[in-house]
């Protein structure tokens, strides 16, 4: 593992003699002594070369860019980078900074009055408590938090966020919390038992997802995780065997932002490829263009976060196999839902089919699956399986020599929760395959209920693509989407807001399912409501979806969105 990949070499050679010649050029006119030096063919036929070496990389690397985005595209990339930093330069300048400032102060204390109680009846503790509580002071200072206001997710109002098992796993769950709450999977001999479900958890999805015998994988803190550790470990194959510095992955614009924060962390760069205008899958002609020798991965998914579609795994499997480049499916989000869809769509609807996805397709390498969403375990747990050992090898961290004693980890965490893995293995075995056959058919109708009613009964929605899963994303071409999802958020709904295009979705969850109806009937009325406004010609006063997505959407105010989101960290940690 210590070997330096043979480019490494060759790298460290050809920016030794552009230091060189780099030296030589100063010299030139400073001393008269290099005259000679600078008139012998020696030296012009080097410089040459060296010219030539970087004119060359330049041109691979322009042309790379030309072919990844097309003229078209690289145009408006130009001119997007352009205007946005042009505007940010704007932003800067004395007089507009001011304005803008005090806009973004009053906006952020405004998100901090809403995420921070403050006032008389609410006591801060800033510090440890001089003298520890009793327990029931403890307990009753629990309830009180537990009780804040927030959104209804119970009701099932909140699109995703609650992956819910219903009361009584809640109660299994935390008693095998309680017992395994000190166990740590970072030393086995000591919890044997925490090992044995860990492994346990990972065979059981990788037969779900039809892995061969050579499949393995690793248990994760979350989706997250496990798209960090597919990343990492598909950017250290390509340095260790194909000599990759410079590691790229192709991926939809639909990936999950977790690459971008793999890409972030990883020093990897990845290049988005766009989607088929009407399927919403990944357009596998941008794939194959966006692939050249530094493609370290190629990423697709089962079905994505924006609009629930699964992107043409198959296709990008026959790309990836032709290159020879590793393909993750992340199924994050399809988890226990997509593996049994096939069994129920021939029950509900046997016109769908639903496509493969999984490690039945030849080129799939890795797959990420999240326990901690349909699989309906404790909040911090994921699945990431790969075909083989070899690749698994990876993402392992190893520190052999450190004083503290030979040191292995499979994961980013050291220390692991194992009460976590109890309560995860606890779930699995208690819902059983029956029992998540049984959530797939109910997630996936009311998804279908929700989608046939946009489509049926809304003239003025429009669905994305065909989703089959639990997640429908829905926009339209008269009405401002952000306006529909400010006016069911008064309502008591929390859809998702997305952009590029502007839309928004749900992800049905066990308990969006009985208030399908609910959203429908709300769905209607706010529609009809934001209708009579625009024939009214009224100007309402914008909702927050509509104005913090107008200010993102907008190329002058862009770099403002940024502020925000920085703006919003820092106030999670407010006290
Ligand atoms: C939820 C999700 C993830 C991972 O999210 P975590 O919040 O880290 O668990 C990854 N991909 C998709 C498609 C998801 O929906």
């Amino acid at each position: 593992m210590t070997q330096m990949p043979p480019i490494v070499g060759s790298s460290v050679i050809q920016v030794a003699g552009a230091a060189a010649s780099l030296a030589m050029l100063t010299a030139t006119h400073s001393h008269i002594v290099w005259c000679k030096v600078i008139s012998s063919t020696s030296f012009r036929t080097a410089s040459t070369a060296v010219f030539l070496v970087i004119t060359a990389r330049l041109a691979t690397k322009s042309l790379r860019e030309l072919r990844a985005r097309g003229i078209i595209g690289t145009v408006k990339d130009l001119y997007k980078f352009c205007a946005r930093n042009f505007f940010r330069f704007m932003m800067t300048l004395p007089g507009i900074k001011e304005k803008v400032n005090a806009e973004l102060d009053k906006t952020l204390a405004r998100m901090e009055e809403e995420m921070v109680p403050r006032g008389p009846g609410i006591t801060r503790h800033l510090e440890l408590p001089k003298q520890g509580w009793t327990d029931d002071l403890v307990v009753s200072e629990l309830h009180e938090l537990a009780q804040m206001k927030h959104s209804l997710w119970e009701a099932g109002r909140v699109s995703g966020g609650v992956y819910h098992g219903g009361e009584d796993m809640l109660k299994l769950q935390t008693e095998a919390y309680g017992m395994f709450s000190v166990a740590n999977q970072l030393h086995p001999d000591i919890f044997p038992g925490v090992r044995k479900m860990e492994a346990e958890v990972v065979s059981m999805v990788l037969r779900m997802y039809n892995a061969p015998e050579s499949g393995v994988g690793a248990s994760t803190s979350g989706g997250t995780e496990s798209l960090l550790m597919a990343c990492l470990a598909a950017k250290m194959k390509g340095w260790h065997e194909k000599g990759i510095i410079e590691p790229e992955i192709v991926a939809p614009v639909t990936i999950h932002a977790g690459f971008d924060k793999a890409a972030y962390y990883f020093g990897i760069k990845l290049r988005h490829a766009p989607l088929d205008p009407v399927t919403y899958k990944v357009d596998l002609k941008a794939v194959r263009r966006l692939i050249n020798s530094n493609t370290v991965l190629i990423a697709g998914s089962a079905p994505n976060f924006p609009h629930g579609i699964i992107d043409d795994i198959e296709g990008l499997s026959e790309i990836a196999v032709k290159h020879n480049i590793p393909l993750h499916v992340d199924a994050c989000l399809g988890s226990f839902v997509i593996p049994f869809m096939e069994k129920v769509y021939s029950e509900i609807d046997s016109t769908v089919t639903v496509p493969l996805f999984d490690f039945r397709v030849k080129g799939v390498t890795s797959i990420s699956c999240d326990t901690h969403k349909y699989g309906f375990a404790p909040k911090g747990s994921s699945v990431i399986m790969y075909r083989d050992a070899k690749l698994r090898r990876y993402q392992y961290f190893l520190a052999t020599d450190w004083s503290g004693g030979v040191y292995a980890s499979p994961t980013l965490a050291g220390s692991r929760p194992g009460a976590l893995m109890a309560g995860c293995w606890a779930t699995l075995m208690r819902i059983g395959e029956n029992g998540y056959v049984e959530s797939c058919r109910n997630i996936v109708s009311a998804a279908r209920s929700i989608r046939l009613a946009i489509q049926n009964e809304f003239e003025c929605l429009y669905v994305l693509g065909q989703p089959i899963g639990s997640v429908v994303a829905f926009s339209s071409e008269t009405l401002n989407i952000y306006d529909i999802a400010d006016g069911l958020l008064k309502k008591g709904w929390h859809l998702s807001a997305l952009q590029n295009p502007a839309a928004i979705h749900i992800a049905c969850t066990r308990l969006t399912i009985t208030a399908v109806a609910e959203l429908i009937s709300d769905l209607r009325e706010v529609v009809a409501q934001v209708e009579t406004h625009i024939v009214a010609g009224e100007k309402k006063q914008q909702g927050d979806t509509a104005m913090l997505y107008g200010v993102a959407g907008s190329i002058s105010t862009h770099g403002i969105v940024d502020e925000l989101a920085v703006g919003f960290l820092d106030t999670l940690y407010k006290v």
